[in-house]
């Protein structure tokens, strides 16, 4: 699932090649019709959630879930499938195209999504607040000493805290065992027990690997793409995620692969001993 770095990601693209378009038809969704005519004013990020503020007072809100990411390119409709000439479009994840958006510069802003899975809603600007107001603070802006405050009062495994969107919003499953790998805490370590200097070390890499993610442009392990179909590079840096039976760059112990609140978590049984 698209997190933090790869939504950032998609929203900075997204500003610099589609701000100020007016979307001129929809294919896709009869929900979506109504973006006909409307333009895009604004396009932010808050957590994994991508607001795109609309002229009329509207805004399409849109949480890519599982699978989705945003594409820019030029499609046709041939054989009862939209092809592009596109070499990287024509790649399998590239491929699921849900909806198109036909943007008034000639342009197509497709959304790929293979299970279908992702969120999208027009809305009226104000109702957006509502949608958004149970998410916790944004991880890159929270200083320690409120992190520290609001982690205080967390109970449960610290893994699933951290994925806990309206504790802090923006993590997800890989970049959650990646921090607690370099943390050296267990992801099933209740929060209760950690130490001062416990959760300074997850803060200080939390903030240190979504800054990597984000100069790598994400994390293509799954469907992500940039919106120009190429991956993201921060597949590559994995040190526990997707390891499973390959040994630890730290002590070479094997990485194993257990669940923690119903999620897939990878670890090192050496390094993250407590
Ligand atoms: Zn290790």
């Amino acid at each position: 699932m698209p997190e933090l770095p790869e939504v950032e990601t998609t929203v900075l693209s997204l500003k610099s090649k589609v701000l100020k378009r007016t979307f001129v038809r929809v294919w896709g969704d009869d929900n979506l019709k109504q973006l006909k005519g409307k333009c895009i004013e604004k396009i932010k990020r808050r957590g994994k959630y991508i607001i795109f503020e609309l002229s009329e007072d509207k805004a399409l809100l849109v949480h890519l879930r599982m699978t989705g990411h945003f594409l820019l390119g030029e499609w046709e409709y041939k054989r009862s499938e939209w092809e592009s000439k596109d070499k990287i479009m024509q790649e399998k994840k590239n491929r699921f195209l849900r909806f198109i958006f036909f943007l008034d510069d000639g342009k197509q802003l497709a959304l790929s999504d293979p299970r279908k899975f992702a969120k999208l809603s027009l809305l009226g600007k104000k109702e957006i607040e509502k949608h958004l107001e149970s998410l916790g603070p944004e991880l890159l802006s929270i200083k320690e000493n409120d992190f520290l405050r609001i982690l205080e009062k967390k109970r449960g495994r610290i893994k699933p805290v951290l994925m806990d969107q309206n504790f802090l919003a923006g993590l997800g499953n890989i970049y959650a065992a990646e921090i607690l790998f370099k943390a050296k805490i267990a992801p099933w370590r209740d929060v209760t027990f950690l130490t001062e200097a416990d959760k300074k070390r997850i803060y200080c890499f939390m903030q240190k690997i979504i800054k990597k993610a984000l100069e790598l442009k994400g994390d293509s392990t799954s469907d992500y793409r940039l919106i120009t179909g190429e991956r993201g590079g921060y597949q590559n840096e994995h040190l526990v995620y997707n390891r499973k039976d390959l040994p630890c760059f730290i002590c070479k112990d094997k990485i194993k692969r257990i669940e923690v609140g119903g999620r897939g978590t990878y670890y090192c049984p050496t390094c993250q001993k407590l």
